[in-house]
């Protein structure tokens, strides 16, 4: 199994607090002010922040799912 983020950057309000918690994965463009996914399946060792990001997005614009 492994770690799979599904990002709805419509959905993407600019809070920016998926940075914070996964900067890892996350990237922001100031622009459109939104955040950009770097790494759609990440190493597991980030499971932990990447958990946490999708958990403080106040859009619910992340999604974290498990895939084989
Ligand atoms: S926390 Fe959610 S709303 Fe805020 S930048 Fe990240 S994805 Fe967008």
């Amino acid at each position: 199994m492994s770690l799979h983020i599904i990002f709805e950057p419509a959905s993407c309000q600019g809070y920016a607090n998926c940075l914070i918690e996964a900067p890892e994965v996350w990237d922001f463009d100031e622009d459109e002010n939104k955040a950009v996914l770097r790494l759609e399946n990440p190493d597991d060792a980030v499971r932990a922040h990447v958990e946490s990001s999708a958990r403080c997005c106040p859009a619910q614009a992340i999604r974290v799912e498990e895939r084989q």
